[in-house]
């Protein structure tokens, strides 16, 4: 067996070569964060220190590290086969795969397209939508709905749709044309410190008829909104805004989309948001925990009726869309041994047991300096601060830090920590997690 290298903190390692993603690469590589081991819901840094994963990864451990069912059925597979073609060739493990995901998903969807991110599937049902509507006779159906503030990835049909400035504004020649955007739900004015879904607010989702009166149902391929947006801190949808969206894109023939990148498997207390809510969109996009993060993987959920509708006409390539790595034999067992956990030890329903005892306890952080409103679903929490003097998103990014250099992983976005910690996570360690968030936010002030 070839020895696996270790990383020594400080040692004669350059930095200088790896340009990170969304990261202040100078900032970090002069105050770097290393981690180099995971086990349980711990991670350790290069110089041995443990680090309490409060994040579960990028949401995307929800059943913790070091899964050997994981490991092993990762070794067995590539020892057995290490890639196979997925273009007009198949093999086993992408079919079983698709069919425990279709068991698992809402009613009706049940067709799977594999992709290896959270970006490739949202790009994918984007263009599963157009080629649904072309292959219906309805080839005028192109346009989007995106929503302010939402996150699709960074591929530039997701930050067409997206609705983060920041991910757009240096593209913005570049993005598709013929997008539009609903506003966002977060009001802070009404629902500050809501636990929970808000109250008010689903009003908003009305919006979507004055955007159809604008540009003609026609013309509407899809509307695209994640049920609660992670990214951009933890928003949540008021009551009945889904089934809103849902009557309105019905009425009018357009397609609804959920993005569950990152509230897919169990995240919210069912295997999907959209089960949560008992709102059943025509696709949903996920990644990330479908396999427990441990191999790029994604897959978008499909309606039987649009596979339906485009496996009409001549016999041919019915979808020109695909990836090299689609149905990954090694991504895929590493997803089925993924979902053996999560079924075995009921980790979406620990989700659900846990959600009182979370929300009690990040809601017992409200008074602590400068926290303007806090959100939780699940096991998901926001906590919003007021903006630092010296700028927006300072004071986020030194409770982050501050959180580290104190053994917890936490996550900032601007001034919001957001925390989600794998799905196997004990009372004491949640308390763990706001204790020393409640430190670190009277340490940053
Ligand atoms: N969609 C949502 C809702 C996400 O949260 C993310 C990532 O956080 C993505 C898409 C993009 O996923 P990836 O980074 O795997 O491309």
């Amino acid at each position: 067996m070839t020895d696996i290298p270790t990383y020594k903190h400080n040692d004669t390692q350059t930095l200088e070569n790896y340009w990170m993603p969304f990261t202040a690469n100078r900032q970090f590589k002069a105050n770097p964060r290393m981690l180099a081991e995971a086990e349980g819901m711990y991670y350790k840094d290069t110089s041995g220190r443990a680090i309490l994963d409060g994040t579960a990864g990028l949401w995307c451990c929800n059943a913790g590290h070091g899964r050997k069912e994981i490991s092993e059925a990762v070794s067995r597979q590539i020892n057995k086969m290490d890639y196979a073609p997925s273009f007009q060739m198949g093999h086993p493990l992408a079919f079983e795969l698709a069919e425990r995901l279709a068991n698992i998903s809402p009613q009706g969807l049940n067709k799977v397209f594999f992709t290896n991110s959270g970006s490739e599937s949202v790009d994918s049902a984007l263009k599963i939508a157009i080629n649904y509507h072309r292959a219906n006779g309805e080839a005028t159906r192109t346009r989007f709905i995106g929503r302010e503030l939402g996150y699709h990835g960074v591929g530039f049909g997701g930050i067409s749709v997206g609705g983060i400035g920041g991910n757009r504004k240096t593209f913005s020649q570049q993005l598709l044309p013929g997008v539009d955007h609903l506003p966002h739900t977060l009001d802070m004015q009404n629902n500050a410190f809501t636990r929970g879904m808000p109250k008010t607010g689903a009003e908003k989702a009305d919006v979507l008829e004055q955007l159809v009166a604008l540009h003609g149902a026609e013309n509407i391929a899809a509307v695209i909104v994640e049920p609660m947006s992670g990214s951009a801190g933890v928003i949540l949808p008021p009551e009945g805004y889904l089934k809103r969206l849902r009557a309105i894109t019905k009425k009018h023939g357009i397609l609804l989309i959920f993005d569950e990148v990152i509230t897919g498997f169990g995240r919210v207390g069912d295997a999907f948001a959209s089960q949560r809510w008992d709102v059943t969109p025509d696709m949903i996009t996920t990644a990330k925990a479908l396999n427990n993060g441990a191999i790029p993987m994604g897959a978008v959920l499909i309606d039987d009726d649009i596979y339906d509708a485009c496996m009409q006409g001549p016999e041919g390539i019915e979808l020109f869309h695909g990836y090299t790595y689609s149905g990954h034999p090694v991504a895929a067992a590493a997803a089925i041994a993924s979902l053996n956990i999560y079924e075995n030890e009921k980790l979406f329903e620990r989700s659900k047991e846990l959600e009182g005892y979370f929300e009690d306890a990040i809601h017992s952080l409200k008074g602590l300096p400068n926290i303007i409103d806090i959100r939780n679903i699940g096991l998901v929490g926001g906590i919003q601060f007021s903006p630092s003097e010296k700028g927006v998103g300072k004071r986020g990014f030194g409770i982050f830090e501050t959180c580290f250099d104190k053994g917890t992983l936490v996550r900032a976005t601007a001034d919001i920590i957001a925390i989600s910690p794998p799905l196997i996570v004990s009372k004491q360690e949640i308390d763990q997690i706001v204790n020393t968030l409640s430190d670190a936010i009277r340490a940053v002030g």
